[in-house]
C-alpha cells in the first residue's frame, strides 16, 4: 500500500514547500496577502520565482507556463523553457519575478466576442497567487488570469476573483454587524460533483460523431438501458476501477481532494466528487480533474466523455455545484446549528440566497446555458429549465413561522433504529433529499444542480457570488441604520421570505404540473440557450455587475456574443458531421443492404417460383422509404446550414441554428435510427449503443 500522505500534493508548490524554500518574511507576506485577499508586494516576486524554478527543476520540469482559462471553457497553456544562453555558449536555467507575474500570450486566437476587434490583439496573463503553482508534464504551471490590453477580462477566472472580492466586501459588513470582530475575510467554498461516461477507445474511434462532437448524433436505444437501476452505486468493473484508482492518484499528486467515486444512473456513467475548497481553487481543480479524466482514460484504452448528452434516451451528465460561505475563522453562514430558528446569521443568509435566486433566475439560467446542456435541462432526467429552490420541511416551517410572527420550536433530530439489534441507532437528518430540485439546501450548503458536465464552474459561481453580494449589500444598508439590530434582522427575514416565497418548491421538479404551476407563479422558463443568452445584457444585469465591479457593459456584451458564437459553432460542426456520416456511411450502408435483399429475393425466386418473399420485399420497401426520407432531409439540412451561416446578426444566426438546423438533425436521426433497427448489424457502419454502453 502506498502512503498517500507522502505523495498527496507532491507536484504542488504549496504552503509546506514554500515554508521550506522561502525566507520567512517573504512566506508570511505572501500568505497574509492570499488569506486576506490583498495585492501581493511585487518586490517579493523575484525570490518566489527563483524558489519556484529551483523546486520545479528538481521535480523534472524544463518549462514554465502561465495556465489560464480563456472563454473556450477549457484551459490554455503556452510553454516556455527556462533556458537562457550565457556569453560562453552555455545555458542557465532562468525564471524571473516579471515572468512569474505577467505573461503576454497572443490574444487574437481566443474567443473575445469583439474585444479583439475593438481594441488590440495583445493580451496579458497575470499570476493568481491564491491558487498554487504545480508541475504537470515537465512544466511548471502558474495559475493566471487573462485580460485584454485594456484590462477587460477575457477569461473565466478574472470575474470569479472579482466576484469573490465583491461577496467578501458585502459579507464583511454583515459579519461586523453580528459583532464577529476577529474575522478578516469571508470566502465562498465550493465542492463540484462531476459526472462522466467511459467508452472503449476502439469503439469510439469508429464513430465520427463522438470524435468531432463528443456526442452520438445517431444511434438507436439498446434493449436494456438504466431501467433496472442496477448501475447506480453498482459494483465498479475492474477496468473502470483501475482507471479511477490511477485518476485519484494523479489528482492527489496535484493536491486535488478527490474523495468519492461511484457508478451513476446510466450504464457506463460515473461520478467523482472532491472535498470542497475555496471557489477559485475549486474551479482550477475541476478543470484539472476534467483534463486528467480524459488523459487517464486513454491510458486504460478508454475515452472519457464529458459531453452533457452523449447518448440519446440515456441520462446525460451534469455537475452539482455545492456552494457555501465561510469566514476565515471557520464559521459557515449556511450551517443551521442545533437551533436554526435562533441562528440569525444563518437565517439572514438563507433568505439572502432565496431573494438573490428569485430576483436573478435569468442569470443562473444563463450560467448553465450551452448547446450540450439544452439536451438535458427539462428532459425528465435533470432539473427543468425553470429555477426553483428546495429547503426541506424543517426550514420551510421555520421560515413560515417567522413570516407569521409565531414562535418556532426547533425539531429534535430523531434517533432511528433499523430494527435489528446488532445495528447501532443512527440519527435521522432533519430534511429528506429532493433530487429533482435545481437549487436545493443540503444541510449546510446550497447545491446548484443545473450545470452541464462540460462547463467551467466559474460562470455559475460568478453569478451566485455577485447576486448574493448584492442582497447582502442591500441588507447591510438597512441593518447598519437599525436601532434594534435583532428586531430589524427578524423583520428583514420575515419580509424577504414573504416577498420571495414563490421560488420555493418542494415537489417533483420533473413533472409537467410543476411547469404549469411555475408559470402561474410567474417564474421564468427559458427553455433554450438561445432564449437565455439574450437576458445577459438587460440593463438591470449590467447595473448589477457594474455596481460590484465584476463585469462591465463591454465585457458582458462580449460574453453574450461569445455564448452565441459558441452555440452556432457547436451546432454547425454537429450538422456537418451528421451530413458527412449520412452521405458517406449511412446511405451507402442502407443501399448495400437493400441491394443484398434484392439479390436474395431474386435468388430465392429463381430456385422456387412463387416462394414467399414477404421478409425481403417488406424490408426493401421500408428501407427504401427511410433512405429517401434521410436523403431529402439531409439535402434540406445542407441548405439550412448555408442559410444560417449567411445570417449576419449573431443572435439571429443562433436562432436559425436552434429552430431550423437542430430540428432537421433530429428528424434525420429519427429516420436513421429506424433504419439501424432494420439493417443487418454487419452492414451498419458504426458500433451501436449496446456495444458502446455495455462493452467495458
Ligand atoms: P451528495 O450531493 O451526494 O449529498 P455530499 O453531501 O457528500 O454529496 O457532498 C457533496 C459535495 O458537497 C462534496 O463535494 C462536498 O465536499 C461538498 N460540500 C460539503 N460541505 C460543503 C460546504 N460547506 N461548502 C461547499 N461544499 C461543500
Ligand atoms: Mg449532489
Amino acid at each position: 500500500m502506498k502512503d498517500i500522505n507522502k505523495f498527496f500534493g507532491c507536484n504542488v508548490f504549496n504552503d509546506s514547500v514554500m515554508a521550506e524554500r522561502l525566507p520567512e518574511e517573504i512566506f508570511n507576506s505572501l500568505k497574509t496577502s492570499v488569506k486576506e485577499g490583498k495585492t501581493i508586494d511585487r518586490s517579493i516576486a523575484d525570490t518566489v520565482a527563483n524558489a519556484m524554478k529551483e523546486w520545479a527543476i528538481e521535480m523534472g520540469a524544463t518549462h514554465f507556463s502561465h495556465w489560464f482559462q480563456p472563454m473556450t471553457g477549457i484551459t490554455a497553456e503556452k510553454h516556455d523553457s527556462f533556458i537562457a544562453p550565457t556569453d560562453d555558449g552555455h545555458i542557465i536555467m532562468e525564471f524571473s519575478g516579471k515572468e512569474l507575474i505577467k505573461g503576454e500570450p497572443d490574444a487574437s486566437s481566443f474567443p473575445s466576442g469583439g474585444l479583439r476587434a475593438t481594441f488590440e490583439a495583445r493580451g496579458y496573463t497575470a499570476w493568481d497567487p491564491s491558487s498554487f503553482a504545480f508541475v504537470k508534464d515537465h512544466t511548471l504551471c502558474i495559475p493566471t488570469a487573462f485580460c485584454s490590453y485594456t484590462g477587460h477580462a477575457m477569461d473565466k477566472k478574472t470575474p470569479l476573483l472579482r466576484s469573490m472580492d465583491a461577496i467578501n466586501t458585502q459579507a464583511m459588513r454583515i459579519v461586523k454587524l453580528f459583532g464577529l470582530e476577529d474575522v478578516k475575510r469571508v470566502n465562498v467554498t465550493v465542492g463540484p460533483e462531476q459526472e462522466y461516461f467511459l467508452v472503449d477507445k476502439k469503439l469510439y474511434d469508429l464513430r465520427p460523431d463522438l470524435i468531432f462532437t463528443g456526442r452520438t448524433l445517431l444511434g438507436t436505444k439498446p434493449p436494456k438501458g438504466q431501467e433496472m437501476s442496477d448501475h447506480y452505486f453498482g459494483v465498479i468493473k475492474p477496468r473502470v476501477a483501475a482507471f479511477m484508482h490511477e485518476l485519484d492518484e494523479e489528482l492527489w499528486k496535484l493536491g486535488v481532494l478527490a474523495k468519492t467515486e461511484h457508478n451513476e444512473a446510466a450504464p457506463a456513467q460515473h461520478e467523482l466528487a472532491p472535498i470542497f475548497t475555496t471557489v477559485n481553487i475549486a474551479a482550477d481543480h475541476n478543470q484539472l480533474t476534467m483534463e486528467l479524466m480524459k488523459k487517464t482514460a486513454l491510458k486504460h484504452g478508454l475515452v472519457c466523455l464529458l459531453h452533457e448528452k452523449p447518448f440519446h434516451g440515456v441520462n446525460g451528465s451534469g455537475k452539482h455545484n455545492n456552494w457555501s460561505i465561510t469566514t476565515d475563522t471557520g464559521i459557515n453562514f449556511l450551517s443551521p446549528g442545533k437551533n436554526p430558528s435562533d441562528n440569525l446569521l444563518f437565517l439572514l443568509t438563507l433568505v439572502a440566497v432565496i431573494k438573490a435566486v428569485d430576483e436573478h433566475q435569468d442569470l443562473l439560467r444563463i450560467s448553465v446555458a450551452s448547446a450540450g446542456n439544452d439536451h438535458r435541462l427539462g428532459g425528465h432526467e435533470a432539473p427543468p429549465a425553470i429555477i426553483s429552490m428546495f429547503l426541506g420541511d424543517e426550514l420551510t416551517s421555520i421560515l413560515q413561522d417567522i413570516a407569521k410572527g409565531v414562535h418556532h420550536d426547533d425539531a429534535k433530530r430523531i434517533k432511528m433504529t433499523v430494527g435489528a439489534q446488532v445495528i447501532p441507532y443512527i440519527r435521522r437528518d432533519n430534511t429528506d433529499r429532493n433530487r429533482t430540485s435545481p437549487f436545493a439546501f443540503t444541510g449546510n450548503k446550497f447545491e446548484f444542480r443545473m450545470l452541464g458536465s462540460e462547463a467551467s464552474i466559474s460562470d455559475s459561481n460568478v453569478m451566485l457570488n455577485t447576486m448574493v453580494a448584492d442582497v447582502f449589500s442591500e441588507f447591510a444598508d438597512r441593518l447598519e441604520k437599525a436601532e434594534d439590530f435583532e428586531a430589524e434582522v427578524r423583520a428583514v427575514i420575515s419580509e424577504t421570505i414573504k416577498q420571495h416565497e414563490r421560488i420555493i418548491f418542494d415537489g417533483d421538479g420533473y413533472s409537467d404540473e410543476w411547469c404549469r404551476e411555475a408559470a402561474k407563479r410567474g417564474l421564468l422558463n427559458l427553455r433554450s440557450t438561445v432564449e437565455a443568452i439574450g437576458h445577459l445584457n438587460k440593463s438591470e444585469n449590467v447595473a448589477l455587475f457594474e455596481r460590484h465591479g465584476v463585469l462591465d457593459r463591454i465585457e458582458l456584451q462580449c460574453r453574450a456574443d461569445i455564448a452565441y458564437e459558441n452555440y452556432c459553432k457547436t451546432i454547425h460542426i454537429e450538422a456537418l458531421t451528421l451530413i458527412d456520416m449520412i452521405r458517406r456511411d449511412v446511405t451507402p450502408a442502407i443501399t448495400r443492404y437493400t441491394d443484398k435483399l434484392c439479390i436474395a429475393a431474386a435468388n430465392k425466386k429463381s430456385v422456387i417460383e412463387g416462394i414467399d418473399l414477404t421478409v425481403e420485399t417488406t424490408l426493401i420497401k421500408q428501407l427504401s422509404e427511410l433512405n429517401a426520407q434521410i436523403f431529402t432531409l439531409t439535402n434540406r439540412l445542407v441548405d439550412a446550414v448555408k442559410k444560417a451561416e449567411a445570417i449576419a446578426h449573431i443572435d439571429r444566426r443562433a436562432d436559425a441554428y436552434h429552430s431550423e438546423v437542430l430540428w432537421l438533425m433530429e428528424n434525420i436521426r429519427h429516420a436513421a435510427d429506424s433504419a439501424e433497427e432494420l439493417v443487418d448489424r454487419n452492414y451498419w457502419p458504426y458500433p451501436g449503443y449496446d456495444k458502446l454502453l455495455f462493452n467495458i
